[in-house]
């Protein structure tokens, strides 16, 4: 379903993830023309635990389609979550609130487990934007009533112009960083690998687990048979480091044997979420998602959807009124909500020592 580039569109939306495709979604569905350009080759794929926690799987509900069969993985529902402490009095297996990290009373729903591969596309294709892949977007210009960007597609560049551009590109974003570069010289970055193995463990299936250990926290997870190993840097340890040493952990006690190494790979987070230090957006640019710092603990993929709305809502009622979008951004009501959801779950994980250094 990839687009011809045009030379110009109203909305310019930078990024094919959730955030990117709720914007445009909303925008579309008030007869916009809405382009999202995505660097990567569709379908990509995404480092994400792929679980779809209940707010996001309540804002799906209530905004999309039922979400088609193929974007599950098996099991497809999660029980939960339980903790796995490498030291200490607690060491074994202990239950912990349903995939809830929050301070409220555990939530009843549990977490959808899916693919980000074929759950992104989906939101993509659900929007009905025109989507142009293998398209990077090297800058953005601001000129006086438009924005200019220069892409590079399939190896080519090319010329762009916006009414409004959403830079929904994620942690590293470029879009942030052509409009602010002193602001993204101040973010920075915390390293996360996994290991994906072909193989067993005594550990149920149906469970998300955390594994706690002073010097850093993992998860793993099974989907469809194959046994998902992540970990986190901290001060005290490289991710892969601590990779290594929870694989040796889950031998010794919960019997995991690995007999193929399907695929090893590493991403970064921003510290924007945990530092509180949200941006917006300057003049005809917007940011969503985690190129704003909207992450809410390990329900990423909430923020995204929750902020690239509130974006994509903030832009159609620019255009109708004459308001600064960026204003009309700020101040809408989603923005507020999201924040407050950030900074409400960051110290309940924080508390219960996932802290990040
Ligand atoms: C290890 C890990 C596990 C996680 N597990 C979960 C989980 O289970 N549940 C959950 O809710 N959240 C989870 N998250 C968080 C979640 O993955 C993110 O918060 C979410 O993907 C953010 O969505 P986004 O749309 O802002 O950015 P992204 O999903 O990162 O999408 C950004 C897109 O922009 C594209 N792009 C980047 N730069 C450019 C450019 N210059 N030009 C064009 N395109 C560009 C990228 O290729 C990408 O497709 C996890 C995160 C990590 C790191």
């Amino acid at each position: 379903m990839t687009a011809q580039l045009k030379d110009a569109y109203d909305v310019v939306i930078v990024g094919a993830g959730p955030a990117g495709a709720s914007a445009a979604k909303t925008l579309k569905d008030s007869g916009l023309d809405v382009v999202i350009l995505e660097k990567c080759r569709l379908k990509r794929d995404k480092m994400c635990s792929g679980i779809i926690l209940p707010s996001a799987r309540k804002f799906l509900a209530d905004h999309y389609d039922p979400l088609p069969s193929h974007l599950f993985t098996n099991p497809r529902e999660l029980k939960g979550s339980r903790c796995l402490y490498t030291t200490g009095p607690d060491r074994g297996v202990v239950t912990c609130p349903a995939l809830d990290l929050g301070e409220d009373a555990p939530n009843p729903d549990t977490g959808y487990s899916v693919n980000r591969f074929d759950l992104d596309y989906w939101l993509c294709e659900e929007s009905g934007a025109a989507l142009v892949d293998d398209c990077l977007v090297v800058d953005c210009r601001e000129e006086k009533e438009h924005v200019e960007l220069k892409v590079k597609q399939c190896g080519t560049y090319a010329q762009v112009k916006a009414k409004i551009v959403v830079g929904a590109d994620g942690p590293i974003s470029r879009v942030r960083r052509s409009i602010a570069p002193e602001m993204d010289d101040a973010v920075h970055w915390i390293p996360l690998y996994e290991e994906h193995y072909e193989g067993s463990i005594t550990l149920e299936a149906d469970w998300m687990y955390w594994i706690l250990d002073p010097a850093a926290f993992g998860s793993l997870l099974n989907k469809d048979g194959i046994l998902h190993l992540t970990a986190a840097a901290t001060p005290r340890a490289t991710a892969r480091g601590m990779v290594n040493f929870f694989a040796g952990f889950l031998k010794e006690r919960y019997g995991l044997k690995v007999t193929r190494t399907v695929l090893t790979r590493g991403i970064v987070m921003n510290t924007m979420p945990y530092l509180e230090n949200y941006f917006l957006g300057k003049g005809r640019m917007l940011l969503v998602g985690e190129a704003a710092g909207f992450v809410r603990a390990l329900d990423g993929i909430t923020s995204a959807l929750v902020s690239g709305k509130a974006a994509g809502e903030a832009i159609v009622k620019s255009m109708g009124s004459g308001e600064a979008a960026l204003s009309c951004y700020a101040g809408h009501p989603l923005v507020s909500a999201e924040w407050a959801e950030c900074k409400k779950l960051q110290p309940g994980l924080m508390k219960r020592g996932f802290a990040m250094g």
